[in-house]
């Protein structure tokens, strides 16, 4: 349970940083929270040369709320989530489930940024920001681009971003008033998901549901939107909860389990948000 040697680098500024990081390559990795990192470090299972401490960077804590959409600076942590008033009047879904991430402490240091580059398919808020269809906006050596969360997610622990990219932030819609839910089952009070549904009612009335922890990424449950559409009920378009999805099977639950707890989670979390008659 101890790292390996490393360097610990902190950045003054996003240029900073990037400069930190092109001078130490590819084996340098930029620190946040340190709530998945440092983890996977004393596991052995990452061994940077140094780190890039970026966690400090002002830069990167902005929360805007303009042009109908909320853009985060990647640097903000779950408890500014789930406390800024702004978050919880337009994008309460985004807030209500940040507030169930782990416990105080890790709320207190682990960042959106954080949750998003690490590309776990069980966590959290990456699968509300693909079901929020949220945009992420990255700086690397070749300037700015936008991916969608989407297309952001490629594989287990794999996403879009290159080596020296630095997520800078996410935009996501505003949707005041409108309806959401967010069903996480847990064993104890504050583990991870064994699995989470999210349902969002979007700006044209439809609803879009978001996976925790049922494949290899975040997921879209597209065949449960597709029945909604259709004008299913919530049985009938909670049963379609793991159509396509590839859940993985653990200690805590077997892939069966899972897709069950879809199914029951997605009733659940359609009703709490009035998704269908
Ligand atoms: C006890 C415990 C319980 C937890 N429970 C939950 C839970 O219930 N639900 C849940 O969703 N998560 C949970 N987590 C994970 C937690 O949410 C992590 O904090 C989060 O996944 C990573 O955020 P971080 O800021 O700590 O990132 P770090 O660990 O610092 O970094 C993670 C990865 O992202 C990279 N990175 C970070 N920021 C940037 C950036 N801006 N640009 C480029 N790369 C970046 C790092 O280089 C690293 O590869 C738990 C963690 C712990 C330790």
């Amino acid at each position: 349970m101890i790292p390996a040697g490393f360097d610990y680098l902190r950045a003054e500024s996003l240029e900073h940083a990037a400069a930190l990081k092109a001078e130490h390559g590819e084996d340098a990795k930029f620190l946040a929270g340190g709530h998945s990192l440092i983890p996977l470090m004393k596991f052995r299972l990452a061994a940077p040369t140094a780190l890039v401490d970026i966690s400090r960077l002002a830069e990167l804590r902005h929360l805007e709320h303009t042009d109908g959409q909320l853009r985060l600076g990647a640097g903000l942590r779950y408890r500014d989530l789930e406390s800024s008033p702004v978050v919880r009047e337009q994008v309460p879904l985004l807030a209500a489930a940040a507030a169930t991430v782990g416990d105080r402490q890790v709320r207190a240091r682990g960042t959106i940024g954080g949750a998003v580059m690490h590309g776990d398919p069980a966590a959290d808020v990456p699968a509300i920001l693909v079901a929020l269809e949220a945009t992420l906006l990255l700086r690397g050596p070749a300037g700015d681009r936008e991916v969608t969360a989407t297309d952001f997610f490629i594989d287990f622990w794999e996403t879009a971003a290159g080596p020296d990219e630095i997520l800078i932030e996410v935009r996501v819609p505003a949707l005041p008033g409108r309806a959401w839910s967010f069903q996480k089952f847990r064993q104890r009070s504050q583990d991870w998901a064994t699995v989470g549904v999210a349902v969002q009612e979007r700006g044209d009335g439809r609803h879009a549901v978001g996976l925790v922890n049922m494949g290899p990424v975040p997921l879209r449950a597209r065949a449960v939107e597709a029945a909604l559409a259709d004008g299913a009920g919530v049985d009938a378009a909670a049963a379609r909860a793991a159509d396509g999805a590839t859940p993985p099977s653990d200690l805590r639950a077997d892939a069966a389990y899972r897709s069950h707890l879809a199914l029951v989670l997605t009733a659940k979390a359609l009703s709490e948000a009035g998704a269908a008659r």
